[in-house]
């Protein structure tokens, strides 16, 4: 299974409605992007708790962006604190990689 059926999985529509996690925006499941909260060009965590539901939009516009600022509170919307604290070892070492290059 790929880590679209792993979100899909876990996470169910609302009358065949998803919500998107930036805008709140009411779409459907041909619109949804499952977006890797930590990039994967950072890490290959293919865990739902690294996945959250986007618009096509959000998505884009996320890919625009540089860094890794909103991935923390990302992350917290999508797992909760508990499981946030063993991922954010993830995070932290993603973000000395990041901050190494500049
Ligand atoms: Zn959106």
């Amino acid at each position: 299974m790929g880590y679209r059926e792993d979100w899909f999985a876990e996470n169910k529509s609302d009358h065949g409605w998803y919500t998107c996690a930036k805008c709140g925006k009411k779409i459907r499941k041909s619109e949804v992007d499952i977006d890797h909260i930590i990039p994967q060009k950072y890490t290959k965590i293919d865990h739902v708790g690294n996945l959250q539901c986007l618009c096509k939009h959000c998505n884009r516009s996320k890919q625009a962006r540089v860094g890794l600022k909103e991935t923390t509170t990302d992350l917290a919307k999508t797992n909760g604190k508990r499981i946030v604290k063993s991922i954010k070892f993830a995070v932290k070492d993603v973000t000395e990689k990041v901050l190494k290059k500049k």
